[in-house]
């Protein structure tokens, strides 16, 4: 940063390095042009009379006083309405001298070259005899002109004897006539020079102009275009002052030549004002300055506008008013800006400092206070161009500074998007991970879901098991038996197989449980459920505790036959059977009843049930350890 700061400062001492060289140059050739100058000005005495009323003529001026007429020195008569009368006398004249009149805007030039009346009789004027007349001025068109020129060259009489020249002007601007005597070989040489200096004025002004055009073109930024306006309308402004514009832009338009010094005065102000205000950035950086910059801008474009219409006396006097304010304004605009720091401002003070110091020298010089070995206007003109160039420099310097922030600004941008990106990779990154910790986690806990699932299933298969076993006997128990019983019974009516139902009962249980105690009571259930167990072991078969010391066998596939034999066998198991638990050694008997049939489509099987209860009852009564048989 602080490096890149140095080397803008660093190449700007370069360029201003370069406006001085430029400068000096530009000097030393309008200090040898001078120097032809000086040395062709008129040596004889011109008289000078103003008329103010307008009312002479060239037959009524020899009228006037001798004392009317008074000597004068430079011929610069400001801005006046009143036509001014010059008179020189030149001891002797040859066609090989030209006048020069070095002053381009003048409206109308009548000049007469006389000599004194010999044969008074002759000539109706008196004492003069006209030798020639000439009517110049750019009120007329340009090829009217007697010698072809941007400045008023008027070739002198052959006059041996000598020659009186009667010179009269008017103009609306400003009014002045110097004066010079050139032998034509000596304004060729002159010529060539002026030519060459004013060739690399506009040449330059031209260059400069068009560079920033282009420069406008590729970068879009409005200052260059501000700047070109500038330099184009103060060329044009140039340009019309020393006649060239005349010469060789508009030679027909005698009306455009009239008002030209004053649209391009306007609209090169009009140009100034609003690049200063750009320039400056007065806009962000001194509000109040940017409103009067813009007040000023408008009142310069409305005089560029109103130079077509309103004469140009009138518009010249009301320029030089509006200068006045303006000038010190934007001086004193970019002189507190520079004093803040700004490079830009800097040099635009320079700049203003240059055209103002070489605009006051030329008008000290104008006006005779100082004297220079320079001529005026092309001072003025050495001052635009160094002005142009350092403006031009500011235009640069703006330029690079804007870009080195629009660069720092898109470089902080991208860092910024870059840090951006990186924080959305992390948070990417973190979103993965929670994710992935998300999965596992979600996979560890569906895990323990399914294994508590599972354990819960096996919990409540056992519970399920549980609730269908009897846990004395290991046996299936009533709730059990009266499920099965459906799924058998509707085998049976399908399958149109018997089924048997026997209803079992220890015979005087109470007894035993008396004498031997509870616990011996249970040891005996136990005993006989695994002596059932031996005795009913088809695969089909069913074995249940129904309640206390009742059991139920239900045989599918079985007939009364069947179920008899095995429930004969199993009695005699059990009267064989010896418990023995707690020291005693328990006997008991069993009773049944039993009946088989097929189930039919009325679903007798509850039927079945009690009829089984009501044998086992008649097996009871028939004095216990028997089997009831019997079909319903
Ligand atoms: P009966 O020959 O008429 O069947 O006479 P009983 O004594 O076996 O008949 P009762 O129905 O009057 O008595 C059944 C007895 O069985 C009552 C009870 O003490 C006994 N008992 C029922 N369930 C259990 C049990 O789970 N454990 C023990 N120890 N005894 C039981
Ligand atoms: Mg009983
Ligand atoms: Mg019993």
């Amino acid at each position: 940063m602080m490096t890149a700061e140095r080397k803008l400062s660093y190449n700007s001492y370069w360029l201003a390095a370069l406006v001085a060289g430029f400068t000096v140059l530009m000097l030393y050739m309008v200090i040898s042009l001078g120097r032809d100058i000086e040395n062709h000005s008129l040596q004889q005495s011109v008289y000078h009379f103003a008329d103010v009323l307008n009312e002479q003529t060239i037959e009524t001026i020899d009228q006037l006083d001798s004392d009317a007429w008074v000597k004068n020195k430079n011929q610069n008569f400001g801005l006046t309405k009143a036509s001014q009368w010059l008179s020189v006398n030149f001891a002797s004249a040859q066609n090989s001298q030209v006048l020069e009149v070095d002053y381009a805007m003048l409206d109308s030039l009548q000049l007469w070259f006389r000599q004194v009346n010999d044969d008074s009789n002759s000539n109706s004027y008196g004492a003069y005899r006209i030798v020639q007349y000439y009517s110049l001025g750019d009120s007329l068109k340009f090829a009217e002109r007697t010698i072809i020129h941007d400045k008023f060259l008027i070739p002198l009489p052959n006059a041996p004897n000598g020659v009186q020249l009667l010179l009269r002007i008017q103009s609306n601007g400003p009014v002045k006539a110097p004066l010079k005597l050139w032998f034509k070989q000596d304004y060729i040489v002159y010529a060539a020079s002026h030519r060459l200096f004013m060739g690399l004025f506009f040449g330059y002004m031209l260059a400069m102009g068009l560079i920033n055009l282009f420069l406008y073109v590729t970068t879009r930024n409005l200052t260059f275009i501000t700047y070109s306006g500038y330099v184009f309308s103060f060329a044009l402004l140039i340009g019309s002052i020393h006649g060239l514009g005349y010469r060789f832009i508009w030679p027909e338009s005698p009306w455009l030549e009239e008002r030209a010094a004053a649209i391009f005065a306007f609209m090169t102000m009009s140009f100034i004002i609003i690049f200063s205000s750009q320039i400056l950035e007065l806009k962000t950086k001194s509000p109040r300055y940017y409103l009067v910059f813009k007040g000023f801008f408008i009142v310069y474009v409305f005089g560029t506008i109103s130079s077509l219409f309103i004469p140009y006396s009138i518009m010249i006097q009301l320029l030089l008013l509006l200068l006045l304010f303006s000038i010190p304004v934007i001086l004193l605009a970019s002189l507190s800006l520079a004093f803040k720091g700004s490079d830009i401002a800097k040099f635009f003070s320079a700049a203003w400092v240059v055209l103002l110091f070489s605009g006051l020298t030329a008008s000290a010089d104008n006006f005779h206070w100082i004297s220079l070995p320079i001529d005026s206007s092309y001072l003025l003109m050495v001052g635009a161009t160094s002005e142009t160039l350092l403006l031009a420099l500011a235009v640069a310097t703006s330029y690079s500074i804007q870009r080195r922030e629009a660069r720092k600004t898109h470089r902080e941008a991208a860092e910024n998007e870059l840090q951006a990106m990186q924080a959305q990779d992390e948070v990417l990154s973190l979103q993965k991970q929670a994710q992935i910790d998300l999965e596992g986690q979600v996979t560890a806990r569906t895990q323990e879901f399914e294994d508590a699932l599972a354990g819960l299933s096996k919990v409540n298969n056992q519970l399920q098991g549980m609730s269908e076993t009897d846990t004395l006997t290991g046996l299936t128990n009533r709730r059990f038996f009266e499920k099965h019983i459906l799924v058998e019974a509707a085998r049976s009516r399908r399958e149109r197989q018997p089924l048997t139902i026997a209803l079992l009962d220890i015979d005087h249980f109470k007894s035993v449980n008396d004498k031997y105690g509870h616990q011996c009571g249970d040891d005996c259930l136990i005993a006989f459920a695994d002596t059932l167990k031996k005795v009913v072991k088809r695969p089909g078969d069913l074995l249940s505790r129904y309640g206390g010391e009742e059991f139920v066998v239900l045989l599918p596939n079985t007939t009364n036959d069947g179920a008899h034999r095995v429930l004969e066998n199993f009695r005699l198991a059990i009267e064989n059977l010896i418990v023995k638990t707690h020291g005693n050694s328990i006997k008991f008997t069993v009773s049944a009843g039993v009946t088989s049939r097929v189930i039919g489509p009325d679903n007798e099987y509850e039927k079945m049930i009690a009829f089984a209860d009501k044998l086992l009852y008649q097996a009871k009564e028939a004095g216990r350890n028997c089997i009831k048989l019997g079909n319903f």
